[in-house]
């Protein structure tokens, strides 16, 4: 019989509570337990994949195809588990289901409502994994939002009961709040922490395990007085002070006996005791590493960071065998327009960047200086990396310059261009629904031999995830690989282009998966990991040229 842990906030959103969720899977997997992270969210989307990242952050695709919550990033990142579409709900999702067993007169005769109807489902949701897997251990479910929100209610009731119906042992509920540190008065406030266990108390949870998030630690007395108004033992209040790197947390809640208190909390005696040496090691390299390369990212929305989380965690983990830490410097792709190579303020950009990666996106906004940046990378031999609609600009500036084809577009830009380089999808063309109809989740690609792809993953056949409508127009494969492109990487069939690459450039690779949601910080992902060993040469390549130019020996 698999456990079930409860994670929830209080006072204020954005706490980190995925984190901390992630980190408490990565203990207990560390155990030798099997663990499964889910996120239920109360919104009423379906599912995040129509949001824009400006709402929640990135849109994050599991093998199966589901678009999820980015928190699922982090509970693959840290535990290394890969998810499925049971381990994302929303609220919208619930109600779905909801409504169409109403219309197909599942409940006929009785009235439907939250209670018992919406709380049941919610119910099922969490334990459908553990029906799924009998052989899971520990099933820990992250509820979005804030408590006392009016959306939770239905979230937190159904936790509530299920708690009510399941011997005591079996689930235990962590609540994460907020330590403010006033300054004025020099100390650090228990109080909301207080409201929030209690307003969490009215709903009928007693919280087991607090966790306080605070950008110092909260000392002992503090502990104390938490403690005791939250009517739990100081050893169950968790200081979770702001750390450097995510993935100090674990290591952080280890050295607290987390682990060890929630398998006690749970009856749970995990096989193996707790081995972080690795993990520590790891986390020493990302705190200090020995280098430094800087890569410039050209996006859309460079304001927000958790618009790109997977591509900024994927080059901390390519760093780690590298040994460097990775400098991101974000640019605004919509500031580069009308600014060819030649021009003063692109050069100015990329000064001091080792490598340029112009990542996915929808739409036509911006993408005149993603055009520009490849050009600029391409031209002075800049390491490249090109995401999805990083390929489709890539595309684009090499049919444009190198195979002559001045007009050249994307359908998705330019429906009139007379040379549609990226077209729509043959599956693609008669959809009407706009929420997860794209070509999405896991699926498979071969590798030429004797190409960059294959040098970085020095394998035959890889699975990468995806998210897209428009692909390579087969009808320019020719035109441009007369122009010098490789098509190093297709599907099995070889009719959909997967990879190209440039063979003239020292490194200038485009995909149109998301290699950035593959990548777990044990596994650093193959294409990231040689394109920062490629920053890593051109900076040196560049410090040697720039050392010949000034006659040093
Ligand atoms: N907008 C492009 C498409 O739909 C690229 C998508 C992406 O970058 N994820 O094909």
């Amino acid at each position: 019989m698999a456990k079930y842990v409860f994670v929830t906030g209080g006072v204020v959103s954005a706490l980190g509570k995925g984190i901390a969720a992630a980190s408490l899977g990565n203990l207990l997997t560390g155990r030798g337990l099997k663990v499964v992270l889910q996120k239920f969210d109360p919104y009423l989307n379906v599912d995040p994949g129509t949001m824009s990242p400006y709402q929640h952050g990135e849109v994050y695709v599991l093998d199966d195809g589901a678009e999820c919550d980015l928190d699922l990033g982090h509970y693959e990142r840290f535990t290394d588990v890969s998810l499925t579409q049971d381990n994302n709900l929303t609220a919208g999702k619930v109600y779905e289901t909801i409504l169409y067993n109403e219309r197909k007169g599942k409940y006929l005769g009785r009235t439907v409502q939250t209670i018992p109807h919406v709380t049941d489902e919610i119910k099922r949701r969490i334990q459908l994994p553990a029906e799924k897997d009998r052989d899971l251990d520990v099933v820990i479910t992250e509820i979005g939002g804030t408590v006392g929100d009016i959306e939770s209610l239905p979230f937190l009731e159904a936790i509530r009961q299920l708690r009510l119906e399941l011997p005591p042992e079996d689930t235990c509920s962590v609540h994460l709040t907020l330590v403010p540190y006033i300054s004025t008065a020099g100390e650090i406030k228990t109080k909301p922490t207080q409201h929030s266990v209690a307003e969490l108390r009215s709903i009928g949870i007693q919280a087991d395990f607090l966790i306080c998030r605070a950008n110092q630690p909260i000392g002992d007395d503090a502990r104390r007085k938490i403690a005791l108004f939250c009517n739990l033992p100081p050893e169950f209040v968790f200081d979770g002070q702001d750390v450097d790197s995510i993935y100090q947390v674990p290591l952080n809640y280890h050295q607290q006996h987390m682990d060890e208190l929630v398998c006690k909390r749970l009856d749970l005696d995990p096989p193996e005791e707790a081995e972080l040496a690795d993990w520590e090691r790891m986390t020493r390299i990302i705190l200090d590493p020995p280098d430094r390369v800087r890569i410039a990212i050209v996006g859309k929305y460079t304001e927000l960071k958790d618009a790109y989380k997977s591509i900024s965690e994927s080059f901390v983990h390519a760093g780690i065998p590298n040994l460097v830490g990775v400098d991101l410097k974000w640019v605004d792709s919509e500031s580069l327009e009308g600014r060819e190579v030649g021009d003063r303020k692109l050069a100015e950009v990329f000064e001091g960047c080792h490598g340029v990666l112009v990542p996915g996106g929808f739409g036509d906004r911006g993408i005149q200086g993603k055009v520009n940046a490849i050009r600029y990378a391409r031209e002075k031999r800049i390491p490249f990396l090109g995401l999805c609609l990083g390929l489709h600009c890539a595309m684009i500036d090499m049919a444009r310059d190198l195979a002559g084809l001045e007009m050249a577009n994307s359908a998705e830009f330019d429906p009139a261009s007379p040379h549609k380089v990226i077209h729509l999808m043959e599956d693609q063309q008669y959809i009407e629904m706009m929420g997860g109809t794209m070509r999405l989740g896991a699926w498979p690609c071969v590798i030429k031999p004797d190409t960059l792809a294959h040098r970085c993953y020095g394998i035959d056949e890889v699975r990468e995830r995806h998210r897209h409508r428009y692909e390579v127009n087969n009808a320019y494969r020719e035109r441009l690989e007369a122009a010098g492109v490789v098509f190093s990487g297709t599907s099995p069939d070889g009719s959909l282009v997967e990879i190209l690459e440039l063979p003239s450039h020292p490194f200038f690779l485009a995909v149109q998966f998301h290699p950035e949601l593959k990548s777990r910080p044990r596994r650093p992902h193959p294409l990231f990991r040689g394109f920062v060993r490629a920053a890593v040469d051109h900076r040196e390549g560049s410090c040697g040229e720039a050392a010949e130019a000034r006659g040093d020996a």
